[in-house]
């Protein structure tokens, strides 16, 4: 049993906050209170993403980034994870994430940034963000070892 706050029915704190990284560098990745409406708001959209991949269980790896952490993990300084306005995501369930990328794009969800990571991985995951009342709906393809961000998914 999750005794987590849910920050949405499916997603909890925790998994929003959880961190391998920071639990092995003993980084503390605690959310603060003035971030904690981009969050749940993240986790409300997520939620739409969720029924679009047929409910299949949405895997949160990577949510908010405390700075010390998005150092560490090299993201960059102004990524929307740093102000909890992204996760990079899974959903082994319904498909590579090549297809949820593929999907997403298709869909009519209201995001900021689309990002299929490192397609040619087998730990290939979707990078998903959302700008209250400012999403771009930008899709965009990086491939590990290139800083190129193309456009489209590739
Ligand atoms: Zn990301």
């Amino acid at each position: 049993m999750n005794t987590s706050p849910q920050l949405s029915p499916h997603f909890s704190l925790r998994e929003f906050t959880a961190s391998a990284t920071a639990d092995r560098l003993r980084i503390d990745n605690s959310l603060p209170d003035a971030l904690r409406d981009n969050a749940t708001h993240t986790c409300e959209q997520l939620e739409k993403v969720r029924r679009l991949l047929d409910n299949h269980p949405v895997v949160i790896t990577s949510g908010w980034r405390a700075p010390a952490l998005n150092k560490a993990v090299g993201g960059s300084a102004s990524s929307d994870h740093a102000t909890a306005r992204a996760v990079d995501i899974h959903c082994p369930k319904f498909g590579t994430a090549r297809t949820i990328a593929r999907v997403l794009a298709a869909s009519d969800i209201e995001f900021d940034q689309l990002i299929l990571e490192s397609p040619t991985l087998p730990g290939a995951w979707v990078h998903i963000g959302f700008r209250k009342g400012a999403n771009r709906r930008q899709v965009l393809t990086k491939f590990a070892g290139d800083k190129t961000y193309y456009a489209g998914i590739k």
